[in-house]
């Protein structure tokens, strides 16, 4: 099978591609409070494009696809994608993120069409933080599909959780327990200074990891790989899941960074900090042949940054020119 390495001999093997900038949320940290204009219909990438560039991805050595957005139930005849990629010999795995409030009514087709793993985001259980946070009344519907996900034998079932100073800081203990009795995993994700996360107070893993502690107890470490990406995890007492920590702020992953990005209008992303300039879209568009989008996407991958700047950007703005100013809804998160 074909790998590819970075020139800090990082390997390559997932891409998140975001299907929709749109959302039904309007999270705080994610989406503009305002009008939001979305990207038009013809901008974004269809999904044979999508397809056709997934299977350019294989023979580069990505084997792994996350489907994100926005909301990516939100586009029409998403379930079809999933099958469509699952079919792509060198595929290996289909996952996706999602904020639930769509998923109730198509758990049992996406088991069917071959998912292997779930992320539903879910910040708070207060149904009036929910509607402050996300500007819905969707809570509900989120928590139904939680509980409907994990009974439907996808293989992997996360919730994903972004601390706040002053929002959910009563609630991570409570939002923990979602792994006590199911072999869920809950991740709590430090806020990334991107978009509309840039000034946000979140809250970072220390002071996550105390406030589990004092009600769970020590929290046992896991050695075993859980997933694919940057979480680590461990596993208190009585625990059927686990709860993982995302924290590119307080511990920097990037030495372990295993991805790249596509954002929704087709927008090649070696980092998530920085703002791609790759459109495989304008390729795909003036007819580039497969073997051309390959050495592009070959050399985007050689060109990756070595890691992200998001405190010294915090502190001195050293290298805002290159940095992404799009919103996390366009690239996926
Ligand atoms: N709508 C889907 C959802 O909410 O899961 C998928 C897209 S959303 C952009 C993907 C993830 O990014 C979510 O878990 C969300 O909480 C996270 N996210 C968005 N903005 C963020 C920020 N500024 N810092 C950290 N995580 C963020
Ligand atoms: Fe939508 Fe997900 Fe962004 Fe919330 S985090 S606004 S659900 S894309």
């Amino acid at each position: 099978m074909e790998t590819i390495k970075d020139l800090f001999h990082r390997k390559i093997d997932y891409v998140r591609i975001s299907v929709t900038d749109r959302c039904n949320f309007r999270c705080t940290y994610c989406m503009p409070q305002g009008q939001f204009i979305p990207m038009s219909h013809t901008d974004i990438l269809t999904f044979e494009e999508i397809e056709r560039l997934c299977r350019v991805f294989v023979k580069v050595g990505i084997h792994k696809v996350k489907l994100t957005g926005g909301e990516p139930l939100a586009r029409k005849n998403f379930i079809s994608l999933v099958r469509k990629i699952n079919q792509i010999e060198g595929i290996e795995q289909v996952t996706m993120t999602t904020n639930g409030s769509l998923l109730g009514g198509y758990v049992s087709e996406l088991a069917e069409a071959g998912l292997a793993g779930i992320n539903i985001s879910l910040d708070t259980l207060k149904p009036d933080v929910f509607r402050k946070l996300t500007g819905t009344d969707e809570l509900s519907n989120v928590l139904d599909a939680i509980h409907k996900t994990s009974r439907a034998g996808i293989p992997s079932v996360k919730i994903n959780c972004v601390p706040m100073q002053g929002v959910n800081d009563d609630e991570l203990c409570e939002i923990a327990a979602f792994a006590k009795d199911a072999p869920i995993e809950v991740r709590f994700i430090e806020m990334m200074p991107i978009g509309q996360g840039k000034g946000q107070a979140g809250i970072g893993e220390a002071e996550v990891r105390r406030k589990l502690e004092a009600v769970y107890g020590s929290l046992g470490p896991v050695d075993e790989q859980l997933g694919n990406g940057p979480a680590s995890y461990v596993q208190p007492e009585g625990f059927q899941g686990h709860i993982g920590f995302i924290s590119a702020i307080s511990h920097k992953f990037c030495e372990s960074c295993n991805r790249i990005r596509l954002t929704s209008d087709g927008i090649l992303k070696p980092c998530l900090q920085y703002a791609g300039h790759v459109s495989l879209k304008e390729l795909l568009r003036t007819n580039a042949s497969d073997e051309q989008i390959e050495a592009v996407i070959r050399q985007t991958i050689l060109e990756k940054p070595q890691c992200h700047q998001f405190r010294e950007t915090n502190d001195a703005d050293s290298k805002k020119e290159l940095l992404e100013e799009r919103i996390m809804a366009g690239i996926g998160g």
